[in-house]
C-alpha cells in the first residue's frame, strides 16, 4: 500500500521557482537547457541576492534593472543588472527564452540617443 513508488530523488531543484521581483511572475529557476536563471525571462529585471564582490549571499535583496547588453569575444550576449539600491554592476547571460523585444531595446538604446549629432557620420 505504500512506499511502493517513492519519487525520484535526482529531479529536486530542477522544479525550485522564483517569483519575480518587478513583474510577479512566477519564473522556473533553470532555462529549458538547464542553466540556473537569475533574471526573469519576461521584464529581465534580477534580484540582488549575490554579492558579486566578495563573493557569498548578499543582503541587499534589492531590484536589479537591465540597463545595457554587453557583447564579449566569446559572443554570447550579457545583460548588464544595476542594483536599485547600491548601484552594484552585474553582468549576467542572456537565456534562451529571455524577452527578445527588451533585448534589443536595451542593445539599440545607445544608439537611439547618442550625445553628439549623427550628422558627422554622413562627412567621413
Ligand atoms: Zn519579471
Ligand atoms: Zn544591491
Amino acid at each position: 500500500m505504500s512506499n511502493t513508488n517513492p519519487p525520484s530523488p535526482s529531479t529536486g531543484s530542477r522544479t525550485e521557482t522564483f517569483t519575480c521581483v518587478r513583474c510577479g511572475r512566477t519564473v522556473g529557476a533553470f532555462t529549458p537547457d538547464g542553466l540556473r536563471r537569475n533574471h526573469c525571462p519576461s521584464c529581465l529585471h534580477s534580484r540582488h541576492v549575490h554579492d558579486h564582490v566578495e563573493g557569498g549571499p548578499s543582503e541587499c535583496l534589492s531590484r536589479m534593472s537591465p540597463i545595457s547588453i554587453a557583447v564579449p569575444r566569446d559572443g554570447d550576449w550579457k545583460v548588464i543588472h544595476r542594483c536599485t539600491r547600491c548601484d552594484e554592476l552585474t553582468a549576467n547571460r542572456v537565456q534562451v527564452d529571455d524577452n527578445q523585444l527588451i533585448l534589443m531595446r536595451l542593445a539599440v538604446r545607445p544608439l537611439a540617443q547618442p550625445p553628439f549629432p549623427l550628422e558627422v557620420f554622413g562627412e567621413l
